[in-house]
Order: structure tokens, then sequence, then C-alpha cells
């Protein structure tokens, strides 16, 4: 597999894992001349490269690595692992999977998160809205945290017992 980076052949595959359906298998690789990582998709055998349609209609090769900085950042400083932000973007990789083949929009990848975020923490969930949703203005984004917060008390229950 050529590296994206240096553009060698050369490379040792790191860790390997199919998405749910087990139609496409993730494979994170590194280069063994420059020693950067990279991520391919596999689809019975063979690599493909899935597309992200961005809102100018402009097609950018899809990265995990974006998925995993914008969710990096929505987090600092919030109880969420470094594993749950890769588990999180496992999950949008399932969904992205599930649904396209080729191509797939900003737009479904960026509801994915927030859908996957929102379980993990709110607050991260609420920043990274804020800057993904683009809200026009503050009204939007108090009626989306107000929203947020009424769901949580629903579905937070009192527990009787811990542990
Ligand atoms: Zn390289």
């Amino acid at each position: 597999m050529r590296c994206p980076f240096c553009k060698e052949d050369s490379d040792r595959v790191v860790d390997s894992r199919s998405s749910e359906s087990g139609r496409v298998i993730r494979r994170r690789r590194q280069c063994l001349i420059c020693k950067r990582r990279f991520t391919t998709y596999e689809k019975a055998g063979e690599s493909f490269k899935l597309y992200v349609i961005k809102k100018d209609n402009m097609r950018v090769p899809y990265e995990r690595e974006k998925v995993i900085g914008g969710l990096q950042k929505a987090c600092y400083k919030r109880p969420v692992s470094a594993e749950q932000i890769q588990q999180i973007a496992d999950k949008v990789e399932e969904d992205i999977f599930r649904n396209f083949d080729k191509e797939v929009s900003s737009a479904f990848i960026g509801e994915s998160v927030m859908k996957h975020l929102r379980d993990i923490d709110k607050v991260a969930y609420i920043r990274f809205a804020s800057v993904y949703r683009d809200f026009k203005d503050a009204d939007q984004l108090i009626e989306e945290v107000s929203q947020t917060i009424q769901e949580d008390r629903r579905v937070r229950q009192p527990k009787l017992f811990e542990g």
C-alpha cells in the first residue's frame, strides 16, 4: 500500500478491524520509511477510497483523522478517553459504510458524530454541534442546549443501588 505521506510502498499492518456488517475491513498501517500511520479501507479484498462531499460540492478523500481531530477538540478537558474517541469514530464509520459505498456527505458524517457523541458526553456534544451546525444566532444554540438538558433529565433514572 502506497504511503499517502512519502509515497513509499512499504508498510506493516498495525491493526485490523471489520465493520459491524463485515462488509468493510479497516486497517491501520504504519509506513516503514517515514513511520507515519494511515488508514485503508478494503471491501472483499480490494482497497477503495471513500470520498466526502463537502457543502460546496467539492470531493475530498475521507480521513478518519479528521473525525478524530474534531472529536478531540470537542472533548478537550472532558472526561472522555482516547479509547472512547476511537470507539465513536468506529461507530461513525459503521454508519457510513452501512449506508454509502463510494461517497458520503460531510453532513451525514457530522450528524453521525453528534448522535454518538451525545450518548457519551453532553458538553462535548454541544461544543461539537455549535461548531458543526454553524448556529446562526445565540437563540438557536440555547434551544439546542435546553433540549439536550431536558432529554438528559428524562433519561436519567435515580439509581437505588450503586455498583
Ligand atoms: Zn511514508
